[in-house]
């Protein structure tokens, strides 16, 4: 197996742990509405903070997810747009990416 797969492998773990504990204060947060105004929009507040992060990891884990299918594929190193090797460099900065520096700053 290779570095970048073991990393990517770990990186999702991670993502994975971290998407169940947002989704566990999400449901810890719904709870009555019992308390003051100030309260409440405080509490809002955080569980919009929580969705946010919450949509942070689930797309950084459907990189991690894609990026690792192209891995077992034998595509890993290519970019997914023009299929020239990704610079060693920026897989190791960038593990997830499948996209070679050209073709992502295009965007
Ligand atoms: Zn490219």
């Amino acid at each position: 197996m290779s570095d970048r797969q073991e990393r990517l492998e770990t990186l999702r773990d991670e993502l994975i742990d971290r998407l169940e504990r947002y989704r566990a204060d999400k449901t810890r947060a719904g709870g009555p509405l019992d308390k003051d105004l100030e309260e409440q929009s405080i509490e809002l507040e955080n569980a919009e903070t929580i969705d946010s992060l919450e949509n942070e990891a689930e797309e950084e884990l459907i990189q991690v997810m894609h990026a690792l299918a192209r891995i077992r594929e034998g595509q890993g190193e290519n970019c997914e747009n023009c299929g020239e090797l990704i610079d060693e460099a920026r897989l190791s900065a960038v593990p997830f990416t499948t996209l070679c520096r050209d073709c992502a700053e295009a965007g």
